[in-house]
């Protein structure tokens, strides 16, 4: 590959064709990364969020812009485009006003009365290895407190959203952030974790498959770099028999059909307790039959397309196999669309224990519904995959809700409500979701050294 393509996935067009960068490029643009953390580590806090802030106002300046061009590679629509865009100004902005707080040093005082002092300070150059399927947030979740805490940043996004990692790049560039101090570099896989032997490259953090989780946190390994991992889930939705249903069912169809179902915390499973089944099913199926497909840049539809044919290609595979071995498709087409990146949405039940419905994650508009007799058994089941990042639980009693999510295998448990992130809550997975987290204080403590300074 010596170019990185652009295409829209509704319409097929090539929107743009991207160089490589050289060899020499790379060098050249990863020395300034480590020149610009020179001076980018020492400037205060206070003037470091003058200028996250303003990037924060050049987001929602922009906002129609972006939302357009996120929309025009990767097939969301484009309301979602637009929240993602906002979401994105709100991180700079929160992370503008905390990261004083985040990273004041905190004093410890020993059983011998000897005080030390931890102080946080910065790493140096961190790569980011970024995904397609939110195209702006991921991105700023990783940069807003990585760079506020005095780092700078590498970004290697996903290769379909070529003109998102340039439009992000100019956001920096445009508020006035130093020269160096965040740089998209349209590299391949190879060139991105060769990234990671350079001297000047300090830590890594990636946000995509297991597969390329993998490939990273083996190459910063063995180089003794911390790498942080954001992979995939396939998230339980339980239903207990005391929920309110109509509720439960209206977010249920929300979770999973948010971004087209292409989002790593979306509720892919969808767990219900036996007696209230029935019912769940009716209103799920009524809900979702209500969503309008269409034109992703057209203000009414609520989904369009997959970001590319080969993941539409990919899921249908999932599913056929699924079918092959038992499962029954309750709503949605047992036909695929070859060539294209449209999708009808899928209600999958009686899935086989081995089939691909069950073990694998299903990054798209397919739910997965299982029938439980009790508590026990929903809990089982939620905790049987091997990921661990989301998890949503619906109960009308708290109590019982906190005992029952303190059991549930996963970085995050939302009680009657959708699992979503947000600037202030600590996001990431256990098992092969990954390791790390990112957002909140946690977020920005994962890039800095904390240094225990003794006084004696
Ligand atoms: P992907 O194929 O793993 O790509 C993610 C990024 O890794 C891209 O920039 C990709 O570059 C790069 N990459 C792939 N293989 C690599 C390798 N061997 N060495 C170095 N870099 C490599 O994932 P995706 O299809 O874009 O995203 C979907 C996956 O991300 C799903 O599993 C989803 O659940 C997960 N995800 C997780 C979170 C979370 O927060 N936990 C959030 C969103 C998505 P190229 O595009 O050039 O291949």
């Amino acid at each position: 590959m010596s170019k990185i393509k652009s295409i829209n996935p509704w319409t097929s067009k090539l929107l743009g064709e991207f160089d490589l960068l050289t060899q020499e490029q790379i060098d050249t643009k990863t020395d300034a990364a480590a020149k610009a953390f020179a001076t980018w580590k020492d400037l205060p806090i206070s003037d470091r969020a003058v200028l996250m802030k303003k990037a924060g106002k050049i987001l929602r300046k922009n906002q129609e812009q972006y939302a357009r061009l996120i929309t025009a590679e990767m097939g969301k629509v484009i309301r979602e485009s637009r929240a993602e865009v906002e979401k994105c100004a709100w991180a700079c902005e929160y992370y503008a006003d905390q990261t004083e707080g985040f990273l004041a040093p905190e004093e410890i005082t020993l059983e011998d009365n000897k005080k030390a002092n931890l102080f946080h300070q910065p790493l140096g150059v961190i790569l980011a290895v970024m995904p397609w399927n939110f195209p702006f947030w991921q991105v700023f979740r990783f940069a807003a407190p990585t760079l506020m805490a005095g780092n700078t940043g590498i970004l290697k996004h996903a290769s379909n959203v070529p003109q998102c990692a340039l439009a992000i790049e100019s956001v920096f560039r445009e508020a006035g952030f130093p020269e160096g101090v965040f740089q998209t570099f349209l590299i391949d896989s190879k060139a991105t974790l060769a990234l990671l032997d350079k001297e000047e490259v300090k830590a890594v953090s990636l946000t995509g498959s297991e597969k390329a989780g993998a490939a990273v946190a083996a190459a910063a390994g063995k180089n003794i770099k911390k790498s942080l991992l954001e992979l995939g889930g396939s998230d339980p939705f339980i239903v207990l028999a005391d929920a309110d249903i109509e509720k439960a069912a209206e977010i249920a169809v929300k979770g999973r059909m948010v971004n087209f179902g292409q989002s790593c915390i979306a509720a892919k499973r969808f767990i219900i307790e036996e007696s209230v089944f029935d019912a769940f099913l009716e209103l799920f199926i009524e809900k979702l039959s209500q969503l309008k497909s269409g034109d992703p840049m057209d203000e009414s539809s609520d989904y369009a397309c997959m970001a590319r044919p080969d993941l539409a290609a990919e899921l249908f595979s999932q599913v056929k196999k699924s079918v092959e071995m038992g499962a029954k498709i309750i709503l949605g087409s047992e036909q695929a669309k070859e060539g294209s990146a449209e999708f009808d949405p899928i209600i999958l039940t009686d899935i086989a224990e081995n089939s691909p419905a069950f073990t694998e994650e299903l990054f798209g508009p397919v739910a997965t519904l299982f029938k439980v007799k009790n508590e026990e058994e929903a809990i089982k089941l939620a905790n049987v995959t091997e990921f661990g990042l989301g998890a949503s639980l619906w109960t009308e009693d708290p109590k019982k809700g906190e005992l029952l999510a303190a059991q549930i295998d996963s970085g995050a448990v939302f009680i009657n409500a959708m699992v979503a992130s947000q600037p202030g809550l600590p996001f990431g997975g256990i098992k092969k979701s990954g390791f790390g987290r990112e957002l909140g204080r946690q977020g920005i403590l994962e890039f800095v050294n904390t240094k225990t300074v003794y006084l004696g």
